[in-house]
């Protein structure tokens, strides 16, 4: 397996590894510790380089399976034993923290104002959209709704991240908020993220450290999604 630093030490955008296996035919190889976020949970998986030596080997892809995280390459695959040093694309992957960490902002307005859940979501960098069961919505809840979130981003609240233990984390419903990426069976440990004193939920993405780095963020667009289901899009403002 890899060591996710990722998971643990969010601002780490270098590392130095070694491959563990290689796959020629798909241009990919496995690390044995990796600063690459392989995506999930709505945020798309990082992009940068690999180094070997002087030799930069492009990562277009990132994925992850039993055997640990996949770094996809554009050219050829250095073999098994070899030292590279990984090099994150941080502007892209920066702007994605801020970027998640303000969906989760909105995660805990929308729930303090209107209990509702969160059905869905999706990121690039700088944009998200979060789907909610929201049957009260009136259009002129848009600009309250968004100062509010604006409100909170500007509290400067620290985001902490833990680990559960699996059977505690089951003992919290609360804690996964979307309601059809349920946990896995074979986790045993779950990583939580806790914007203190606005939402803290389940979750194996990058965040920003305080909720101040996200800046100010516009809501873009509310869109109907059926009944009773509403979309709403936001955008950080300086992105
Ligand atoms: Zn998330």
């Amino acid at each position: 397996m890899t060591e996710k630093i990722y998971a643990t030490d969010q601002y780490a955008r270098t590392m130095d590894a070694t491959v563990v296996e290689v796959d020629r035919d798909d241009r990919r190889l496995l690390v044995d510790r990796t600063v690459f976020y392989p995506g999930g949970g709505g945020q798309p998986p990082d992009t940068g380089a690999l180094w070997v030596g002087d030799d930069r080997l492009e990562v277009v892809r990132v994925t992850q399976d039993d055997a640990g995280v996949w770094h996809w390459l554009e050219g050829d695959v250095p073999g098994r034993g070899t030292t590279v040093r990984g090099d994150v694309d941080w502007d892209r992957r920066y702007l994605l923290m801020r970027t998640h960490t303000a969906m989760h902002a909105l995660c805990g307005v929308v729930w303090e104002r209107y209990r509702s859940p969160v059905t869905g979501g999706n990121m690039k960098p700088g944009e998200g959209r979060l789907d909610f069961e929201l049957p009260d919505w009136d259009p002129e809840n848009r600009g309250p709704v968004e100062a509010e979130l604006n409100r909170q981003l500007g509290l400067a609240l620290p985001v902490e991240i833990s680990f559960l233990p699996r059977a505690e984390a089951d003992l919290d419903p609360s804690l996964i908020r979307t309601k059809v990426n349920l946990l896995p069976p074979s986790l045993t440990e779950v990583r939580v993220v806790d914007i203190v004193g606005l939402d803290r939920q389940a979750d194996g993405g990058t965040h920003v450290g305080t909720t101040g780095e996200v800046g100010r963020i516009e809501i873009l667009k509310v869109e109907s999604k059926g009944k009773g289901f509403r979309r709403i899009r936001l955008g950080v403002v300086d992105a």
